[in-house]
């Protein structure tokens, strides 16, 4: 290996020997066509092994490829590149009055990478950042180009597609009018007030909301409250306003984080949590992320609050956020509306296993389904047991690549291949 590649959080260095980064579309063909094993590198936010391309294979990254961002504003969408990251994304977008319907809790990740991940922010009536998406163009294992678009019949296993049918060098986005939002924190909210309608009417306060704990206590420190101002104001009377600027690691500055006192501000800086020119989140971490059936919230936050005393030790934050169902196949919130549990651990790998592990049990009665960038141990049959159609995106993977070119050990665990 002439350099040695790792993910953003460092814990993982890509066995891969050699990083490509070409510098046109014709460039990365020819390298695909000529590659025996490829995997795409996006902005390497992800916690686990899914970019990989083991070590006789070789990782290309997009990012010297000149970013294509083509805004259609009188259909409402954007045509993006596959290197693209949400902040240079938002900004293009914002320009001509336009919007996306939602962001992560950061803008620093590409566009490819999160969507084919399942990446998601928070809003019980917002899907994961796939959703909008309507068309996909992608480099497949000989070389050439397909297109698929939302309606075809194999767009179900096109989007969210763990990097395993080709390179993604464009997507297409719907796009809305660009809107405001005001965004708010609250503190202290204690478990017990959370009963199953409770949970709903807090996660619908806003257009997103979410709550944060470091489960030291049976409670929440801190609920985001994001509220787009071109909808109807609901009151948030379960906490009481925050009255100095959070971060939600404790001890990290505010000042990472996007504003927060209900000063409107476009959507773009407003919906991630974290500003694009700081690092987001605390930096030195690893991240693991369940997402389950809604309904099952609060049984599920008491049965993590059971296990409090192994969690709290090793976590930074906890994060409790909601999803709208969605229809790819291998997104975590296919086919039932989520709510998703983040856990941002300490960076300390042998450590947190264990935890996880436990945790993983706590959750197993409301079969959590992982989110794919993220720290997991459930074992494939769990995996094939929680995903009703993972059966038909092997079958899509073996029709577009029957040589395994875009496989990796993380993709054929997943697939059970
Ligand atoms: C600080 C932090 C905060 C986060 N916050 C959130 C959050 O709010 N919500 C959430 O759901 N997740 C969150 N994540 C997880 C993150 O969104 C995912 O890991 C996401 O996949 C990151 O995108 P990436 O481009 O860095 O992906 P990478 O890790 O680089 O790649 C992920 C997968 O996408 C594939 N891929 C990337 N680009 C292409 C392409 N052009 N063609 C084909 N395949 C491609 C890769 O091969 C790989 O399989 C967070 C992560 C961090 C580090």
């Amino acid at each position: 290996m002439t350099e040695s590649v790792t993910n953003w959080a460092g814990n993982i260095t890509y066995a891969a020997k050699e990083l490509h980064r070409p510098h046109t579309a014709d460039d990365l063909r020819a390298l695909v066509a000529d590659a025996s094993r490829v995997r795409v590198l996006g902005s390497g936010h992800s916690f686990n092994e899914i970019a990989d391309a083991g070590e006789d294979g070789v990782l290309v990254s997009l990012a010297a490829i000149p970013p294509l961002i083509e805004v259609d504003a009188e259909a409402r969408t954007v045509r993006v590149g596959g290197g693209v990251r949400y902040a240079e994304l938002a900004r293009e977008v914002h320009r001509p009055g336009l919007a996306l319907a939602n962001m992560a809790s950061l803008p620093h990740i590409s566009v490819a990478g999160s969507v084919a991940t399942g990446t998601h922010g928070s809003g019980v009536g917002n899907g994961p950042l796939a959703s909008s998406v309507r068309a996909v163009e992608l480099v497949t294992a000989d070389g050439s180009v397909l297109t698929l678009e939302r309606g075809d019949e194999r767009f179900g296993g096109a989007v969210t597609a763990l990097g395993a049918l080709g390179v993604v060098t464009a997507l297409t986005l719907d796009l809305e009018p660009a809107y405001e939002v005001e965004q708010r924190v609250f503190t202290e909210l204690p478990l017990d007030v959370l009963d199953a309608a409770t949970f709903e009417a807090v996660m619908s306060a806003a257009y997103s909301v979410s709550l944060f704990t470091d489960w030291r206590e049976p409670g929440f420190r801190q609920v985001w409250v994001k509220h787009r101002a071109d909808r109807p104001r609901t009151d948030f009377p379960w906490a009481a306003p925050a009255t100095e600027k959070m971060h939600p690691v404790p001890g990290m500055p505010g000042v990472n984080c996007t504003e927060q006192f209900g000063a409107p501000g476009p959507w773009h800086e407003r919906l991630p949590h974290f500003r694009a020119e700081f690092t987001p989140s605390s930096g030195a971490e690893l991240q693991s992320e369940y997402l389950l059936p809604r309904e099952t919230a609060v049984d599920a936050l008491r049965a993590l609050d059971g296990v409090r005393e192994t969690v709290a030790p090793v976590l930074q934050t906890c994060e409790v956020r909601t999803v709208a169902a969605d229809d790819q196949w291998m997104s975590p919130s296919y086919g039932r509306d989520t709510v998703a549990l983040h856990f941002t651990w300490i960076e300390d790998t042998a450590t947190v296993l264990p935890v996880v592990r436990r945790v993983e049990e706590a959750l197993a009665p409301f079969a959590p389904r992982p989110h794919w960038g993220k720290v997991f141990t459930t074992p494939p049959a769990d995996l094939h047991a929680r995903y009703p159609r993972l059966h038909d995106f092997r079958a899509l993977v073996h029709e577009l690549d029957p040589e395994g070119v875009f496989g990796n050990a993380f993709v054929r665990g997943v697939l059970g291949d």
